[in-house]
């Protein structure tokens, strides 16, 4: 009641909610109590949290932001939702983001803008942007993000949180909507690496319903919140501290890797050779794999449709004209460009041979580092409007995250201090499904 009192009294100022679940969330809360009184309680029974709303749930509109499913009711739960329900989480609503997560700065919403609460001119970054600004508001103390080139981790250095990007099939994807499927993974958002710790571990794990999820065992990730980390190996690629990078953002993480080196840390410097070709790579694949997914909105079967089309064709084109947004359809045209005959030599797999390289890039520098680290961001919250006219210089905005995706690495972002006012994020990037030493080693940080 507390939160939703708090959401009621102060969202209007933010915007970080689409759908506020009143009543299912005091439901939820008067179940839990019983559960605990009961001794069945899950881990995570009676903690407030709020769903990106791009997870369906089941009886709930699940919107992505996009006029194209503003009445859209799921008719299922996400593997994501449904497991942090058996935990025993209190779900307050469903949260903004860019329409079907395609921006970095929330600017993209069919609901209109999300704001920064650490300052309301400014964009609480994207795509999972509603989370973020609800989590720093205290309008809930946890959320679910996704995160395809950055989506969890940008807005989390945004706003001053701790977020994660587990490993690519780590969690599962199934009822998380698709914008890039092979980049696309679920994953935590809170003040705490220990907060992060305690909701992965309710999200994460085999799901046969998701073909890329991995069937391997998920460690205890709190136990692991204080293992030793004397003699870990950091490594800081010397391309993720190049031109573009606030100088004063640069120092903070200079300051951060000093810490560090208190801890007994070992810092070396890395190279990853390619780091420059991500952004590019990436806005071939990321628009191609969502041209595809995003056919299935026809008007037919979910969604927005047309008034009184003349024909089937009339139908498809108007229904997807009228639903989408400028972004999304921006992407789907690249995509379909991309993908098409005559071109998808020179796009689409050149594209994927320069992923193969950057993958490459990673593994040749995990054979000497245990975690590396860097920026999440190259500059720190920019002004609303500042950026919504110039897609080239958004996309640059996700620099240090995209390659991450596209290598399926885990990563976290965490607070490493403000610049002007705002907050400064940490980027600590880890072996494949191991997430477990880069909770830890945000969490002795913090
Ligand atoms: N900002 C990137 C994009 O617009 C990443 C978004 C995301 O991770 N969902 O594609």
């Amino acid at each position: 009641q507390q939160y939703l009192n708090a959401i009621n009294k102060h969202d209007s100022n933010y915007n970080s909610f689409i759908t506020v679940t009143a009543e299912q969330a005091l439901a939820q809360a008067r179940a839990a109590d019983a559960a605990r009184q009961n001794g069945s309680a899950g881990t995570l029974c009676g903690v407030p949290i709020a769903h990106k709303d791009i997870f369906c749930t089941e009886g709930v509109r699940t919107s992505c932001a996009s006029k194209m499913l503003d009445n859209f009711i799921a008719p299922y739960n996400a593997t994501v939702v449904e497991r942090l329900a058996t935990a025993g989480v209190v779900t307050l609503g469903k949260t903004n983001l860019d329409e079907f997560a395609m921006g970095s700065s929330n600017e993209t919403s069919f609901y209109g803008p999300v704001r920064n609460p650490w300052n309301t001119d400014c964009v609480p970054g994207g795509s999972s942007g509603g989370s973020a600004a609800a989590i720093a508001a205290g309008l809930t103390p946890a959320a679910t993000g996704t995160d395809t080139g950055g989506s969890i981790r940008q807005p989390a250095a945004l706003c001053g949180l701790t977020g994660l990007k587990p490993t690519y099939g780590r969690v599962s994807r199934y009822g998380m909507i698709a914008f890039a499927s092979s980049l696309d993974q679920g994953g935590p958002m809170a003040k705490t690496a220990e907060d992060n710790a305690l909701l992965l571990q309710a999200m994460a794990g085999f799901d046969h319903r998701d073909s890329t999820s991995m069937d391997l065992t998920v460690p205890d990730y709190r136990a692991g919140l204080n293992k030793d980390l004397s003699g870990l190996k950091i490594g800081v690629p010397k391309e993720y501290f190049s031109e573009g990078l606030d100088p004063e953002i640069a120092s903070a993480i200079e300051a951060s890797l000093d810490e560090y080196r208190k801890m007994g840390a070992e810092i070396k410097s890395i190279s990853l050779p390619h780091t420059h070709l991500a952004v590019p790579c990436y806005y071939i694949i990321a628009p191609a794999e969502a041209s595809a997914n995003l056919s299935r909105f026809d008007g037919v079967r979910y969604g927005y449709r047309c008034e009184n089309p003349k024909d089937l064709d009339d139908l498809y084109c108007r229904s997807r004209a009228e639903g989408f947004g400028e972004e999304v359809k921006r992407r789907i045209l690249i995509g379909t460009y991309a993908l098409s005959s005559g071109f998808y030599d020179a796009y689409y797999r050149k594209a994927q041979q320069i992923r193969r390289l950057i993958k490459q890039d990673f593994d040749e520098a995990f054979k000497s580092v245990d975690i590396i680290a860097g920026p999440t961001t190259p500059n720190p919250a920019f002004a609303l409007g500042e950026k919504v006219s110039d897609p080239l210089t958004m996309y640059l905005e996700d620099i240090y995250t995209i390659a991450v995706n596209l290598a399926g690495l885990p990563a976290i972002s965490l607070p490493a201090g403000f610049t002007k006012g705002k907050p400064i994020g940490l980027q600590l990037i880890g072996r494949d499904f191991d997430e477990i030493t880069l909770l830890a080693a945000a969490h002795q940080y913090q």
